[in-house]
């Protein structure tokens, strides 16, 4: 399987999501193009997605929560804690470091951070292997216990 992953700013969604490391873009088939895209082959819940959705962010000049009055959200702290205790990322971390260093930056990071160590592709954050050579992926652990 082969997919050449070219991680673009357009790939950061508004929530933090890195929709570059979605299996949903990974895929060869009915490959999803990200919540910034109009792909049809996004799936239900992200079309529906309560974030992507949200009033407050539709009427805002930003593309990103961080710039709403209300962030961090009750939504966007549960999205955080299921990514992190799950997957090892988290869109809180992501959104402050937009905030702090802008977008291109953040997408260059984001280009290292999560290059396989093995082949250089760019891993997929719901699977614990690359899906390009098979290497077993580092996963950040969050936990404090
Ligand atoms: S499935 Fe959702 S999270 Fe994945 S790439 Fe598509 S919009 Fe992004
Ligand atoms: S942080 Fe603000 S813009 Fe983002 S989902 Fe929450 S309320 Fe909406
Ligand atoms: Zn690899």
């Amino acid at each position: 399987m082969h997919i050449n992953i070219n991680l673009t700013s357009s790939l950061i969604a508004p929530c933090g999501m890195n929709c570059g490391l979605c299996l949903g873009y990974h895929r060869l088939k009915n490959k999803c193009d990200g919540c910034q895209s109009t792909s049809l082959n996004k799936p239900n819940h992200c079309i529906n997605c309560s974030i992507k959705n949200c009033e407050l962010l539709s009427s805002g000049k930003s593309k990103y929560c961080f710039t709403c009055h209300k962030f961090p959200c009750k939504r966007i702290k549960n999205l955080d804690i299921r990514y992190k205790a799950k997957y090892g990322m988290s869109m809180i971390e992501n959104l402050n470091s937009i905030k702090e260093i802008g977008i291109r930056k953040f997408t260059l990071k984001e280009k290292q951070k999560w290059a396989c160590s093995k082949c250089g592709n760019i891993i997929c954050v719901h699977r614990e292997i690359c899906l390009e050579c098979g290497e077993k992926r580092v996963i950040q652990n969050y936990r404090t216990d």
